[in-house]
């Protein structure tokens, strides 16, 4: 079992069982903002995402699914060192290694999209074959931003540096540098938000996926609270049927990241994150039910 020494205790996500043990999802928060390029926040996120979970049903009409058909454990934040990214990385990889090694599926609330890096990492081990979906308006896939390595604008970059750019699937991306969209070497898929849905789950085929989803794919209208907001995005609705349009494949991990919930006094773009977690819940643990 993981060690909760390193974890904040909170309120949990909607729907979370009460023991860990009996649970083949761990949820937990990354409360990391230290290398957002334009507005920080992302570090409230987990905990804003928690709070208005309550304000959502367990059942998803979409999915057909409740969250109380499925074992998932909410084990709160890690206790993250502000001015430390090795340290929070180092955090989040000890974290995601322990579910792995206890044979669960570790699924993260972010932060900021970093915070990837450590649980892909993770997964490799544990699946070495594994592929990755990733949505976003941005590749993040600058080899540094203002001559760092290690940033959410690089984040896709250091993951490249792990393993073939083939075995990546770039979904949603509306803004970048031009080698980004132009460099095969670099991202081999790219699938603009306009074509058919299925063909995410086509790509994927029998591998083991692990998704990350930053928030910013979906367009400023609906989900203003990010850090990087970026005009002509995807709808909710569309999004959340890419995700559903998952369930039937093999999950290895995933993360949910860049919600900064200050940036949206209305709340709504905190609530349009705790509802795209819990479809990705719902989708990851399909086959449990
Ligand atoms: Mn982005
Ligand atoms: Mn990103």
């Amino acid at each position: 079992m993981f060690s909760t020494a390193d974890l904040i205790p909170l309120r949990p996500f909607l729907g979370s069982v009460r023991e860990a043990e009996t649970a083949k999802l761990i949820l937990f928060g990354c409360p990391f903002d230290g290398t957002c390029s334009y507005r920080p926040g992302a570090r409230f996120g987990p905990a804003a995402v928690r709070e208005v979970s309550d304000a959502l049903e367990t059942y998803c009409p979409v999915l057909k699914a409740d969250l109380e058909e499925v074992p998932f454990f909410d084990a709160g934040d890690l206790n993250m060192p502000p001015g430390d990214v090795r340290g929070s990385l180092d955090m989040a990889y000890r974290m995601a290694a322990a579910v792995y090694s206890n044979r669960q599926i570790p699924a993260a609330i972010g932060g900021e999209h970093l915070i990837s890096l450590p649980l892909v990492r993770a997964a490799l081990e544990s699946e070495p074959d594994l592929v990755i979906v990733h949505f976003d308006a941005h590749f993040d896939l600058r080899n540094q931003y203002l001559g760092v390595e290690l940033s959410h604008a690089t984040v896709l970059r250091r993951i490249v540096d792990l393993f073939k750019p083939s075995r990546i699937l770039h979904v949603g991306q509306r803004s970048g540098v031009r080698e980004e969209f132009t460099e095969t070497e670099l991202q081999a898929n790219f699938y603009p938000a306009t074509t058919e849905p299925d063909w995410i789950s086509k790509w994927i085929g029998d591998r083991p996926v692990y998704v990350t989803v930053d928030l910013d794919v979906l367009d400023p209208s609906i989900f203003p609270g990010t850090g990087t907001p970026e005009p002509g995005g995807v709808s909710f609705t569309t999004l959340q049927n890419w995700i559903a349009g998952l369930a039937t494949c093999r999950w290895v991990g995933w993360d949910v990241v860049e919600l900064s919930p200050t940036y949206d006094p209305t709340g709504v773009s905190s609530i349009v994150a705790a509802k795209i977690v819990r479809t990705m819940v719902l989708a990851s643990l399909s086959g449990c039910r």
